[in-house]
């Protein structure tokens, strides 16, 4: 909790007095409070709990691409996070009528979800407008912010700024969904200036903005070579499985090998001699799977694989894809 109280001095006694209002009450049973002169930016709030942040990265129209990305909300928790994150409220969304219900509901637009009453459900169950569309749009904007600042550590009462939501996304395996100028912004890089060029120098190609943050997220993985290991002068060597939390976790950050939805799982490869006794995969060895590919695989590998294809050709497709955007290098 943070609040803002008005100190009332007791010279005689030595006492220094607040009177928090009865709601604020409950805060002081819990021990010792940090004392705080009040930072100049809330000296035109009235007196109490300080009310959460705005959160001014929701509005910025640069990075609407970013909290719309269906890989940035399934982080975020996903559509069914999303849907009970606004339930945790209450208040009918649509504000042009004049009549709401009692009861509310969510509404799930192209966008992402709107929580509605049950008449405004009614009315605009088929609708798409425009102003539906914002509010789904603010509302992931939100909902995306909320989940970073919290697994950042930090409560309602902080604006998320742009170098954290980009780190939530880079760590997260997301580093391609931020946007040129986002990326621009973070390096401190000027704005791009549209001039006519004269000289021949003055064309030769610079690294662009994006490209810097991406390498930068992107690297995950180096792999080394060394052709002389103790094991490889062993008669016979001990398997020694190679592991790389920071590649499994990148992968669980793609599109799933078969339904290209945002995949739930890093799938380590079973059958063809993996997933023994002893013998699990490699963290090279790795497909990303939505949960219910996932949960395919395992149920009958040899229906599954039937399907959709050898495990080893889509892993060998997967590993392709690594190089090529040379995550893998
Ligand atoms: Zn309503
Ligand atoms: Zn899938
Ligand atoms: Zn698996």
């Amino acid at each position: 909790m943070r609040a803002l109280l008005k100190p009332i001095l007791i010279p005689e006694l030595g006492i220094v007095a607040f009177k928090p209002g009865s709601q604020l009450y409950p805060y002081f049973h819990r021990g010792r409070m940090l004392l705080e002169n009040e930072p100049e930016r809330m000296a035109g709030y009235p007196s109490g709990a300080i009310p959460a942040a705005r959160q001014p990265l929701a509005e910025d129209p640069a990075l609407q691409a970013v909290f719309a990305d269906p890989r940035v909300i399934q982080r975020a928790g996903g559509i069914n996070g999303l849907e009970s994150w606004l339930k945790r409220e209450s208040g009918c969304q649509w504000t042009h009528s004049e009549y709401h219900a009692e009861s509310m509901t969510t509404l799930r637009h192209e966008s992402g979800v709107i929580r509605l009453c049950w008449h405004c459900d009614n009315e605009l169950r088929d609708h798409t407008t425009e102003a539906l569309a914002a509010i789904a749009m603010a509302n992931c904007a939100q909902y995306v912010i909320q989940a970073a600042r919290t697994t950042l550590g930090f409560d309602d009462t902080h604006a998320l700024t742009l170098p954290e939501l980009c780190w939530w996304l880079a760590y997260n395996g997301l580093g391609d969904a931020i946007p040129e100028s986002a990326a621009r912004q973070l390096l401190r890089m000027p704005p791009v200036v549209v001039r006519s060029v004269t000289r021949e120098s003055e064309t030769a190609p610079t690294r662009g903005p994006s490209e810097i943050v991406q390498e930068t997220a992107k690297k995950v993985l180096a792999l080394r070579i060394d052709p002389e290991t103790p094991e490889s002068y062993m008669l016979r060597p001990k398997r020694r499985r190679w592991e790389n939390e920071k590649y499994t976790r990148w992968v669980k950050a793609q599109t799933c090998a078969c339904c290209n939805q945002p995949a739930d799982d890093p799938h380590h490869i079973i059958g063809h001699g993996q997933g023994g006794m002893g013998t699990k995969a490699h963290d090279l060895f790795v497909i990303p799977l939505c949960r219910a590919h996932h949960d395919e695989l395992h149920r009958d590998p040899v229906a599954f694989e039937a399907k959709y294809g050898s495990q080893l050709t889509l892993l060998f497709r997967f590993i392709d894809h690594a190089l090529a955007i040379g995550v893998l290098a």
